[in-house]
């Protein structure tokens, strides 16, 4: 099985036998905090992982933000990812900060539709390597921080990504419909959208994308407590609807590689994330009492059909090469 979104950059022999113990291959994302963030070194680390270890790790690139002052930025945004697709990356993935965070010489947010990643993005499609976009954020985002929700811990610890009365900062309706600007204006690239799409309160908002673009799908990553609290037969029938489009991941990121512990801490360190695995078979699989997140429910019991397509077709299919 493919776990087609996490950060996890290590190949201590005790990582490598948790990967054997679930026949695991990772697809690693390289993203861009900001425009001084080193995320080449990053980038560099899941690139030597997949070398070393073909049928374990896979990487996923980026590019760097853009600089509107600079005439050579697309030129070398463009050469960059070549260069990577030829080293093996899969795909590229844009964060959130466009949209949130990086702003235009006139002071607007830059969003994802802005046209000045039109070449890059024809550059990926004409490469045949699919694009990967954390766009926007889930919806209580935009909301007060509600204590029984399942992305409380994240906004009250990162309250700088907390946009509830903070008007200057585009909505998630103007975020979502940039988005999917990017799908309708190239029709020929392959979008992942991470998170459910940024639309992980509602499996129909999600479904309702994918009827609109066919070249759209979206991976499940860290949003199992949304999926949880909502009613297990309507997810159930979205899981079933959209087999092919919906991709597994967990979005689990290493604080420390287990490589840099003691060999004697390094299992308890792995601990928390074969936890994690267990917790998505649980919730996916089983048809009985789980909580995810602090919420009880019942699991969904997919089929194994749909299990296969969802833990590695789909992303076999979606991330060619992978
Ligand atoms: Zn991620």
């Amino acid at each position: 099985m493919i776990d087609a979104h996490i950060h996890y950059g290590d190949d201590s022999p005790e990582f490598l036998a948790l990967l054997a113990e679930f026949d695991l291959k990772l697809l690693n994302i390289s993203f861009v905090h900001g425009p001084d963030d080193p995320w080449r070194n990053q980038a560099e680390r899941y690139r030597s992982l997949a070398r070393a270890h073909p049928t374990r790790f896979a990487w996923c690139t980026s590019i760097d933000l853009p600089r509107f002052d600079d005439p050579t930025y697309t030129a070398s945004a463009i050469r960059g990812l070549e260069e990577d697709f030829a080293a093996g990356a899969v795909a590229c993935k844009v964060w959130k900060n466009i949209g949130m965070e990086e702003r235009r010489p006139d002071g607007s947010y830059l969003t994802i539709d802005d046209p000045i990643f039109d070449p890059i993005f024809d550059a990926v499609a004409a490469a045949g390597r699919t694009l990967l976009l954390h766009i926007a954020e889930p919806l209580a985002c935009w909301q007060p921080l509600d204590p029984s929700g399942p992305h409380y811990s994240y906004y009250s610890q990162n309250p700088q990504w907390h946009m509830y009365n903070r008007p200057e900062v585009p909505s998630h309706a103007a975020l979502i419909a940039a988005r999917d600007r990017v799908m309708e204006k190239h029709p020929a690239l392959r979008v992942v959208g991470a998170h459910l799409g940024s639309l992980e309160h509602d499996v129909d908002e999600v479904a309702a994308r994918l009827d609109r673009y066919p070249n759209f799908a979206v991976d499940i990553s860290a949003r199992l407590g949304n999926l949880a609290r909502q009613p297990a037969d309507k997810v159930r029938a979205f899981f079933d609807r959209y087999q092919d489009r919906i991709l597994f991941g967990t979005d689990v990121v290493m604080r420390t590689a287990p490589a840099a512990l003691p060999p004697e801490e390094r299992a308890a360190a792995l601990a928390p994330l074969a936890e994690t695995y267990r917790t998505h078979f649980a919730y996916l699989e089983g048809t009985t009492e789980v909580t995810v997140r602090g919420y009880t429910t019942t699991g969904l019991g997919l089929s194994p059909s749909v299990l296969d397509k969802l833990y590695t077709a789909n992303a076999q299919a979606w991330y060619p090469g992978i």
